[in-house]
């Protein structure tokens, strides 16, 4: 799902507000991209030949957040964001 502009910066504000600026990995301040999209995390089941079985597989909407400069990337809830964007 693509996010509107006005949605990236709601939940760039969100997330500042909560974590600062700071990148975890490289101590670097303003340095963060975050996804133009809703991104998904899967888990599937590990099948007994190696691969993996996405039938019954539960997925996670999240929100990518990439350092600029170290290439670090955080994962944020989307549905926990969304939540808290709608009550304002
Ligand atoms: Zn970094």
């Amino acid at each position: 799902m693509e996010l509107t502009k006005s949605q990236v910066e709601a939940i760039s504000l969100e997330i500042t507000k909560k974590t600062g600026t700071k990148c975890p990995a490289c101590g670097q301040s303003n340095c963060f991209s975050i996804s133009q999209h809703v991104n998904h995390l899967i888990s599937g089941k590990l099948k007994e030949d190696g691969d993996v079985s996405l039938i019954g597989a539960t997925f996670l909407p999240v929100i990518a957040v990439t350092c600029t400069n170290c290439a670090h990337i955080s994962f944020f809830n989307y549905s926990k964001l969304k939540e808290r964007l709608t009550e304002k």
